[in-house]
This record gives C-alpha cells, structure tokens and sequence, in this order.
C-alpha cells in the first residue's frame, strides 16, 4: 500500500511517497514560499500516484483539535503568508484521501518510535535542536497533544552564572530553551554559526548545559522512558556525553530507574538517520486507516 507524506517546514516542504514499512520510495523537496506558489506544486507531486492516505508532520502552531472549526489550520504562526491557513482542508479538497496530521516534531517522535531509536518504547520524547527548539511527545504509543500541543522549546531556564548577558532569541521569552539555546541563539552569542564553532569547547559546554538542564524538566514532568535528541545543533555529536553528564548532576540522583543507570541508552540520536520526520508522516498516514 502506498502513503503520502508531507512534512510542511518553515523553510522547505518535503514531500514523498512510501510503503507500510516505513521505505520512502520516492522524495522531493519544495521551499516555502506563499501558499498560492507552494500549495500546488504539492498537490501535483502527490496527485495520481494512487496514495491510500496522507501524513502532515507541520510546522506550527497549528490546530489538531478534530472538534475545532479551525481543525487542520496553522494558527498563529510567525510566517505570516501561512497565518490562518488551512492546510489540511486544501490538501483534502485536492486529494480526497484520509489525511492525518500533527506538529512536525510529534512527527519526528512518531517516526522514530515506529522505526526509529524509541521503537518498542511506549512512553518517549523528541527534541529537536535546530533553528527553534521543538519537543514531540508520545505516550501510550500516540503523540501526545492535550490543550493544542506542547511547546516544550519555550520552558523556562536557569541561566548559567556565565550567560547574564545575552539577549534571548525568542521574541516572547527573555529566558526559555529556545531563546537561549537554538541554533540562532549560538550563532548570535559566539558571532559564528555552530558549524564554524566546532573547536570551542566552551561553546558546547555552555549548551549542554542547557540541554541537559531542559532534558531534566521533561524528565522529572513526563516520565519518558527514553529521550531522543535530534536537528541540525545535535549534528555536533560531541553534545550527547556533555548532555547526559549534565542530566546526572542536575537531577543529583533524584530519579532511580533502570534507564537513568544507563544514560547512554537513555539519551539517544535520531535512528531514522534524518528520514524520521517524512516517516513519521507515514505513519501518520497509516494511523488514519488503522494499520
Ligand atoms: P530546521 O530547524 O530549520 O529544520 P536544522 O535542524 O538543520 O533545520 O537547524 C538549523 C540550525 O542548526 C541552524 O541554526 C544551524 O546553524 C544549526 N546547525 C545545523 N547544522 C549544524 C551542525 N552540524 N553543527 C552545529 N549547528 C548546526
Ligand atoms: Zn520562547
């Protein structure tokens, strides 16, 4: 059986086609522009290509709540061209098949509990690091969304005693995760995006700080029984001892468990090796037809 997946980013749309095993057969990738320029080359790309349903993993905020009548929206988004905009009903009106839809990062916690480093895990979290901090959340084997969704990237942070100084990134909030610790945020503090600031230890170590700190409070809120850490910050793979380090002091032994003895299994990458987000789209798909 064939799926379509669409996993809607704020810079690019990627698009693809797959199987009930998670094999994305065929992919492309559109930028985000207006929805009048992207919207169709979408449409195009997944038209006739005899798809049983559609997943949408989407940037947000968006509206997941089936009872709404604002369902399927993005809602207050930043990006102004996509405020109000409803996604879902445009693609069903097109397509005509079951559509599933969630946050781009419960996508990502989807995909990687299905075919990823949580599979088998019921209760588990995705972060992802990049040019915002996101956070998906799936309990009982679903994406968990409550209220509208978590927004896990804006919680709220203890300065290091170093870092008084800097001026969040986050427009709304002076000292949440994503205001101090996204991509943007260590290009701005150190004057270098991440990728050129490989050799500084300090500049690792000031955000496994934060990390770990923010880790601490999903898992002391959440109780999940692993922890994923993905996008673009986690490509500096030398963050995952400093984090699971800093996540041993700060919760100083409070937490007892079989998974906190062993943090190298419990503080994971992404196992989808990047495809988590459009598998998760997949799997999406497939939750609409119950397979
Ligand atoms: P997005 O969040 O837009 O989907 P990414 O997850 O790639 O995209 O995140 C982009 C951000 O991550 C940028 O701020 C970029 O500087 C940073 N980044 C990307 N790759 C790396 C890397 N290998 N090391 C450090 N920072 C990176
Ligand atoms: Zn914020």
């Amino acid at each position: 059986m064939l799926f379509g997946a669409l996993e809607a980013g704020g810079t690019k749309m990627v698009c693809a086609i797959g199987d009930e095993n998670g094999t994305i057969l065929d992919q492309i990738s559109i930028p985000t522009l207006t929805p009048e320029e992207t919207m169709p080359l979408i449409i195009d790309y997944l038209k006739g290509k005899g798809i049983a349903a559609l997943g949408v993993a989407c940037f947000g905020p968006v509206d997941l709540d089936r009872k709404s009548e604002t369902y399927g929206y993005i809602t207050s988004t930043p990006k102004l061209a996509w405020l109000h905009y409803d996604i879902v009903g445009t693609l069903q009106k097109a397509l005509n098949v079951p559509i599933g839809f969630d946050t781009d990062v419960n996508g990502s916690a989807l995909g990687e509990a299905t075919w990823g480093s949580t599979k088998g895990v019921e209760n588990s979290i995705y972060i992802t690091i990049g040019t915002g901090v996101g956070v998906g959340v799936i309990i009982g084997g679903k994406p968990y969304h409550g209220m509208m969704h978590p927004e896990g990237g804006h919680i709220f942070l203890s300065r290091h005693p170093s870092d008084m100084e800097f001026e969040s990134k986050c427009p709304y909030h002076a000292n949440c995760m994503e205001g101090l610790a996204a991509g943007p945020a260590i290009e701005k503090r150190w004057g270098k995006k991440g990728i050129e600031l490989v050799d500084r230890k300090e500049v690792w170590e000031l955000e496994a700080f934060y990390i770990g700190q923010a880790l601490c409070n999903y898992i002391v809120t959440l109780s999940p029984q692993r922890i994923v850490l993905g996008g673009g910050v986690m490509g500096q793979t030398q963050l995952f001892p400093l984090v699971r380090e800093e996540v041993r002091k700060q919760l100083n032994n409070y937490i007892q468990t079989k998974e906190m003895e062993n943090l190298d299994t419990y503080i994971v990458p992404a196992g989808c090796g990047g495809d988590q987000g459009i598998k998760g789209c997949i799997k999406l798909a497939m939750n609409e037809l119950g397979i």
